[in-house]
């Protein structure tokens, strides 16, 4: 069987996407095969394909998709041929019209949940969930927390605004537009500050009377770290958990000191999914959020498979906002 597939056979910028064809075959044990429906974009494809982080040469990109299982292998019980599935997943791979994976980390996706919402939701959407149900170590994050999320209008950053609200919590969203913050107000986030004409460590400040907030979510890095550690209260953490602007360089871990004896955490999602009835957990706590109404996946952008690289490129421009899928 015969696929499109988005390779890359160097690190490089967006000209190195390249539409290729490849052959599909059948799925071995524990894997399966699957059509895709839509493929969803994310800003950690940008950093495979710049060599950010690196991986064995030639890459078929994409950690994100939804559509019909084909096939299953040897071993695969929670699928079968004809059931609907969406995934996060490694290794790369999906920007394609069809693959063979690892069953692991897929998951059936219910009925009401459309392959473009599937494709856009899960590896932004899981991270979420992690982000604010299990990041924080102790008593956790309460009604009525403030929490920091940068990049507040962005795909992950448009599900947390609202996965907060429904928590309870008050979440302030940086983003880099004003029109950005307004969409971050629009789905649920407390107050907006536009980090590039504000500081946002002051305003932060401001908002909870001196306070500061008890978790910091950057997944911004390296231009936001020093302020994002400026906006904790005593004991608060900064969650790093990504490098928009660039990774955190080293830094003197007496600064935790003399800020307030504060911790500093880089989580991955894929720790989080380290086992498949985590992932499923982690799943069903996204999908019922989503059938509830209570979170509506924001896709903002589509673009076809062909021109991925105009989609890497937007990205990278910060001209998204929300959530970006590939269609087929
Ligand atoms: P976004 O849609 O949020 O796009 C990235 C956003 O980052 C931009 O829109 C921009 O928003 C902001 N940004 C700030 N500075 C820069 C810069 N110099 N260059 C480009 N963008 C910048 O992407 P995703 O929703 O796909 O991912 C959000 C972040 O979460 C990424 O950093 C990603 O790597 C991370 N992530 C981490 C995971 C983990 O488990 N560790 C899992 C999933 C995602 P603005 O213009 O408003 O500043």
């Amino acid at each position: 069987m015969r696929s499109q597939a988005v390779r890359i056979d160097r690190p490089g910028g967006p000209e190195e996407l390249k539409i290729v064809e490849v052959e599909v075959g059948e799925p071995g044990p524990g894997e399966i095969r699957i059509r895709h429906h839509a493929v969803g974009l994310n800003f950690i494809d940008t950093y495979q394909r710049s060599g950010l982080y690196p991986f064995p040469m030639p890459l078929q990109l994409g950690m994100e998709a939804a559509g019909v299982v084909e096939a299953v292998g040897e071993g695969v019980t929670h699928l079968k041929a004809g059931d609907r599935a969406a995934y996060a997943s490694q290794p790369p791979g999906a920007y394609s019209e069809l693959r063979v994976m690892p069953a692991k980390n897929v998951c059936r996706l219910p009925d009401a949940i459309a392959f473009e919402t599937g494709a856009a939701m899960m590896l932004k959407g899981m991270t979420v969930q992690y982000l604010l149900k299990k990041t924080l170590p102790a008593e956790g994050l309460q009604p009525g927390d403030f929490v920091l999320f940068h990049a507040a209008a962005g795909g992950v950053g448009l599900i947390a605004c609202q996965w907060a609200k429904a928590l309870g919590l008050k979440l302030i969203g940086t983003a880099g537009t004003d029109a950005k913050c307004q969409l971050a107000l629009e789905h649920g986030a407390a107050h907006a500050i536009n980090y590039s004409k504000e500081n946002f460590a002051e305003r932060v400040k401001e908002i909870t009377g001196g306070q500061g907030v008890k978790v910091v979510y950057d997944s911004v890095g390296k231009d936001t770290f020093e302020g994002s550690l400026d906006c904790l209260r005593p004991f608060g953490l900064l969650a790093i958990f990504g490098n928009g602007s660039g990774p955190v360089p080293a830094f003197n871990l007496g600064l935790l000191a003399s800020k307030g004896s504060l911790y500093v955490t880089r989580p991955t999602l894929f720790s989080h999914m380290a086992t498949r009835e985590r992932t499923q957990a982690m799943a069903d706590d996204l999908f019922a959020v989503v059938e509830s109404g209570a979170v509506k996946i924001p896709i903002a952008q589509r673009y076809r498979l062909a021109d991925v690289q105009q989609a890497h490129r937007d990205l990278e421009a910060r001209k998204t906002t929300g959530c970006t899928i590939l269609t087929l």
